[in-house]
């Protein structure tokens, strides 16, 4: 797999790098996040520090996300909780706190490319109609009304799967693991972001319910 490592700082690009040819994958290191704009193309998953020299990372990763549904993990300084929310919002799909655990960078980034490539080969067409809601599984896109909702990857993932079990609980754990891959991997904070990010867009008060203790549910016949 080709792993675009954008970090500027040359002992943490070393250890990322290193840490990546030892699961034997194929890293290539950026400082600039000007370079990684211009280079992400051909590459499996992007590790994306937020701290770079010529521009903020954030803004690296909006700007991707407008051309590539490419997996980014985001690598954040510690306790800089504004940074991974904001990064989630923008379309981030998971992140790590630095110093990066190299056991957990590895599992990362297996399971966001994982969740990427079963996304894409998804060979369903169908679509999950509730009230005024559709969920278009094989293009992707959900719409409230017949207006398209302007949901982030991991958000469109997080409601089809509700969509799909509709009437019936999803636990945290069933949640972590379609997403991420692993529930005891994932990070539980991941899914808080994304949940209140999707709540958000879809504007509809009691839609997702909570099942305290449990997870969620939506109504089969919501309207
Ligand atoms: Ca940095």
């Amino acid at each position: 797999m080709d792993v675009l490592i954008v970090e500027d700082d040359d002992a943490m690009a070393g250890a990322l790098t290193a840490a990546v040819e030892s699961a034997g994958h194929h890293p290539k290191r950026l400082s600039r996040g000007a370079d990684a704009l211009l280079s992400h193309r051909n590459f499996q998953v992007v590790l994306l520090d937020l701290g770079l020299p010529d521009m903020d990372g954030l803004e690296v990763l909006r700007k991707l996300r407008q051309v590539t549904d490419v997996p980014i993990l985001i690598l954040t300084a510690r306790d800089d909780e504004r940074s991974v929310v904001l990064g989630l919002r923008s379309g981030a799909d998971d992140y790590l706190v630095k110093p990066v655990k190299l056991v957990e960078l590895l599992a990362r980034i297996e399971a966001v490319t994982r969740r990427a490539g079963r996304a894409r080969g998804l060979p369903q067409e169908d679509v999950i109609v509730l009230g005024d809601l559709s969920i278009d599984l094989n293009r992707r896109t959900a719409s409230r009304a017949g207006a398209l909702l302007p949901l982030t990857a991991t958000e469109f993932e997080l409601l089809a799967l509700l969509a799909r079990h509709a009437g019936s609980v999803v636990t945290r754990e069933q949640i972590l693991d379609a997403l991420w891959g692993d529930a005891f991997l994932a990070s539980s904070r991941s899914l808080d972001v994304h949940l209140t990010g999707l709540r958000a867009k879809l504007q509809k008060p009691g839609f997702i319910i909570n099942v305290r203790g449990v997870g969620y549910r939506v109504e089969a016949a919501s309207a």
